[in-house]
């Protein structure tokens, strides 16, 4: 049998629940040959230090906003957002053209490259419909809610109620599953060796 030839990289979208395990999927993935690209990492360069969006930020918001290096205050942001949410339509309508431009520019530069594989990991894809026309599939990091509690609790050191509330505010677990061509079972008895199988498997199914 031929090797499957690629003319071009498949596209997978990587999501999942807080503590799921999204990233060490991703770095598996990675470490196998696939591209990664992460939109939260790509959005909060935009807010960072001199980011893409911080002119037009000042510009609307106000000097308020930024801080001494140049970067997005996010306390002050985030009181705004709270108390006034509409503000934080008008944030998302400055950062998310600079997402998809960056995700593009990695995307086209990938390509270029010759890879077989492209993950973008995107946490809330579930949330969000405005990826879904650029995926080749979706593979959905799943685990249940008490293991996304302890995950979270033990990595961050957070109160076990915030948690709670975060994982609320997400996609429930159905509602990401039901969007999923493949999905990765990655539960407390889930061993990091039994996870890379499950990514073996998944990357082979992929011709990575
Ligand atoms: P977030 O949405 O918060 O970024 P995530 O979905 O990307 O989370 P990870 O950061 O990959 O999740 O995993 C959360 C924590 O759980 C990490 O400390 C990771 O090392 C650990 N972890 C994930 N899966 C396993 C596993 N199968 N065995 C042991 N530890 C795991």
């Amino acid at each position: 049998m031929e090797a499957v030839v690629h003319t071009r990289p498949i596209r997978l979208g990587l999501t999942g629940g807080i503590g799921s395990g999204k990233s060490t999927v991703g770095n598996m993935l990675a470490a196998m040959g696939a591209v990664l690209i992460d939109a939260d990492q790509i959005s909060k360069q935009t807010t960072g230090p001199h980011g893409a969006a911080m002119d037009t930020i000042r510009a609307q918001f106000g000097d308020a906003y930024v801080d001494a290096s140049g970067a997005l205050d996010r306390s002050r942001m985030r009181e705004l957002v709270f108390s006034e949410p509409r503000a934080r339509a008008r944030l998302e309508a400055i950062i998310h053209p600079l997402v998809t431009l960056q995700t593009r520019l990695r995307t086209e530069e990938a390509v270029q490259a010759g890879a077989r594989m492209i993950v973008h990991d995107i946490p809330l894809l579930a949330e969000s419909g405005r990826w879904t026309r650029q995926l080749d599939a979706v593979l959905v990091v799943d685990c249940s809610t008490d293991t996304q509690l302890d995950r979270v609790v033990r990595r961050s050191g957070l109160a076990p109620a915030l948690v709670h509330g975060i994982i609320a505010s997400q996609a429930t677990r159905q509602a990401r599953r039901s969007i999923a061509d493949v999905v990765i079972t990655n539960d407390a008895d889930c061993t990091l060796e039994a996870l890379q199988g499950q990514v073996g498997q998944l990357a082979r199914l992929f011709g990575l």
